[in-house]
C-alpha cells in the first residue's frame, strides 16, 4: 500500500474510526496513532480459551446438545430425530395449540408466498411494511384491547427493544424487575442503563417496599411476566397493578407463555383476570400458542408510536417476512375463537399433574398448563432425557441452567391438544422406569 493511502488509513484512525470500519490492516511496521514504531502481537491463544470454557461446562452436565427434528406436518407431536433415526413423541413444544401445523395457518402462509414472495425485503422503514404488517398490528391491538401494536422479529427481541428504550429514555428512570423475569427482559433492562431494582418473585408486597423509597417524582416502570415457563406459576396481576398505580409507575407484561391459552379470546393471563386495561405494555410472541415467529408490544398510541421511532430493535432489522405476518393474523382469528383448544390443553395438563403425582414423581405445584418434573443434578436430568428418548421414544429437552438456577434442573412438559390420553399414559409409565433405573427420589422422599 502507498505511504498516502497509509497515512489516510491512520489518519482516520487517529480520527476514532475502529478495526470494526476496516476490512484492511494498516501494513506490517505501521502504527494506528502514527509513529510509536511496531506493536508486538500478544500471544493470545483464543481457541483454547473458549475449548477451556466449554470444557467447564461439559464437566457441569451443562453443554447443550441439539435435537435434531423433523416436526409431522400433519401429525403433530410426532417428529422424526435424525440422530436416532426413528419417530419420536414431542413432549416440549412450545407450539401449544399445534397452530404451527394448522391447515388455517399453513393456507395463509403459502397464499402470502405465492402473492408477495418469500421475505420482507427490508425494514419495516424502508420498503417492508406490507399490509400484512399493519393487519397484523391491528389484529394484536384488537386481541389485547389496546389503541396499537407494535411487531419484532422474536419475542426477545420486543422485550430487549422495548424495555430498552422506555427505560432509557424517561429521564432518571427506576426500574422494578420480577426476580425471575427472562432473560429478554434482563438485557433490556440492563441496556437501558437505568437504575434496577429486583423485587421479591411475584410478591406485591416487596414490590410496595421498594417503590415507596423512591423519589415520588422520579419515573418508574414494573416489569413482570404472566406465567413464568419454568416452573408454571402465575403472577398476581391485579395486586401488582394496585401497587403500581398507588406509586404512579407504568406497567410491562409479558404475556409471552398466556396469549392464546388464557381469557376468552386467548389476551392471555390479564383477560382471564379481566386487567388487560390497567396494565399499560402488553408484550407478547407469536412463536408459541401461534405457532410461528415474532413477538410484539401491544399499548396506547403514544407508547407504540415511540418504541416505534427509538427502538434499534425495531428500526435497524429487516420486517418479519410477509407470508409469517399472514400466517399469525390466520392464527390469532383462529384462536380468537377456539376455546375448545384452550379447554383440552387444561383438561390434559390436569390429567398429566395428577397422574404424575399418583405415581409418586415430583411433579411442580404448576397452576398453569406447563408440567415440571424436579430432577434436579444437570447430568442426572440429562441421563433421564437420554432414557427417555432412547427407550421410550419421547422426546423432552433437558432445562438447565442457566434456563434455570444450578441444581434445580428439570424435565419441563407441555401437554398440547393433540396429545392423547394414550400419549399421557405412555409418559407417566415412562418417567416411572426412568424413575426407578436412576433411584431419583419420588415427591415423598425428596429432600428440599
Ligand atoms: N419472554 C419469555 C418469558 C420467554 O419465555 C421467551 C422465550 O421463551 C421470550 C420472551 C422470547 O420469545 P421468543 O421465543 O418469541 O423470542
Amino acid at each position: 500500500m502507498s505511504e498516502p493511502a497509509l497515512d489516510y488509513l491512520a489518519h482516520l484512525r487517529n480520527a476514532g474510526f475502529d478495526d470494526a470500519f476496516f476490512s484492511v490492516p494498516l501494513a506490517e511496521g505501521r502504527t494506528a496513532r502514527g509513529g510509536a514504531g511496531p506493536v508486538e502481537p500478544k500471544q493470545i491463544d483464543y481457541d483454547t480459551y473458549f475449548r477451556k470454557r466449554i470444557e467447564t461446562l461439559r464437566a457441569e452436565g451443562h453443554y447443550r446438545i441439539f435435537a435434531t427434528l423433523e416436526r409431522k406436518a400433519s401429525a403433530f407431536p410426532r417428529a422424526f430425530d435424525h440422530r436416532l433415526g426413528t419417530e419420536v413423541t414431542v413432549w416440549c413444544s412450545n407450539d401449544y395449540l399445534g397452530m404451527g401445523q394448522h391447515p388455517v395457518v399453513l393456507d395463509a402462509v403459502h397464499a402470502a408466498i405465492d402473492r408477495l414472495g418469500a421475505g420482507a425485503g427490508g425494514t419495516r422503514n424502508i420498503s417492508g411494511t406490507t399490509p400484512y404488517h399493519v393487519l397484523l398490528e391491528q389484529e394484536l391491538a384488537a386481541l389485547h384491547e389496546k389503541p396499537a401494536a407494535l411487531v419484532f422479529t422474536s419475542g426477545y427481541v420486543s422485550n430487549e427493544a422495548s424495555l430498552g428504550t422506555l427505560a432509557r429514555h424517561l429521564p432518571n428512570c427506576i426500574v422494578y424487575s420480577d426476580a425471575l423475569n427472562h432473560a429478554s427482559m434482563i438485557e433490556g433492562i440492563r441496556n437501558s442503563r437505568a437504575e434496577k431494582h429486583l423485587f421479591r418473585h411475584n410478591d406485591p408486597e416487596d414490590l410496595e417496599r421498594l417503590l415507596s423509597r423512591a423519589d415520588p417524582s422520579r419515573p418508574k416502570l414494573v416489569a413482570f411476566e404472566s406465567v413464568y415457563s419454568m416452573d408454571g406459576d402465575i403472577a398476581p396481576i391485579a395486586e401488582l397493578c394496585d401497587v403500581a398505580e398507588r406509586f404512579n409507575a407504568l406497567t410491562y407484561l409479558d404475556e409471552v407463555h398466556g396469549v392464546g391459552l388464557y381469557g376468552p379470546h386467548g389476551g392471555g393471563i390479564a383477560e382471564r383476570d379481566r386487567v388487560t386495561h390497567r396494565v399499560n405494555i402488553i408484550q407478547g410472541t407469536l412463536a408459541k400458542a401461534f405457532g410461528l415467529m415474532g413477538g410484539y408490544i401491544a399499548a396506547s398510541h403514544e407508547i407504540i408510536d415511540f418504541v416505534r421511532s427509538f427502538a434499534p430493535g425495531f428500526i435497524f432489522t429487516t420486517s418479519l417476512s410477509p407470508a409469517i405476518a399472514a400466517g399469525a393474523i390466520a392464527s390469532i382469528r383462529h384462536v380468537k375463537s377456539a376455546s375448545q383448544l384452550r379447554a383440552k390443553v387444561e383438561q390434559h395438563s390436569s390429567k398429566l399433574k395428577s397422574g404424575l403425582a399418583a405415581a409418586g414423581l415430583p411433579v411442580m405445584p404448576s397452576s398453569s398448563h406447563i408440567v415440571p418434573v424436579i430432577v434436579g443434578d444437570a447430568r442426572l436430568c440429562r441421563a433421564a432425557a437420554d432414557v427417555l428418548l432412547r427407550l421410550h421414544g419421547i422426546y423432552v429437552q433437558p432445562i438447565i441452567y442457566p434456563t434455570v438456577r444450578r441444581g434445580e434442573a428439570r424435565l419441563r412438559f407441555t401437554p398440547t391438544p393433540q396429545h392423547s390420553d394414550q400419549d399421557i399414559e405412555n409418559l407417566i409409565k415412562a418417567l416411572s422406569d426412568v424413575w426407578l433405573r436412576f433411584s431419583l427420589p419420588h415427591a415423598s422422599t425428596r429432600q428440599t
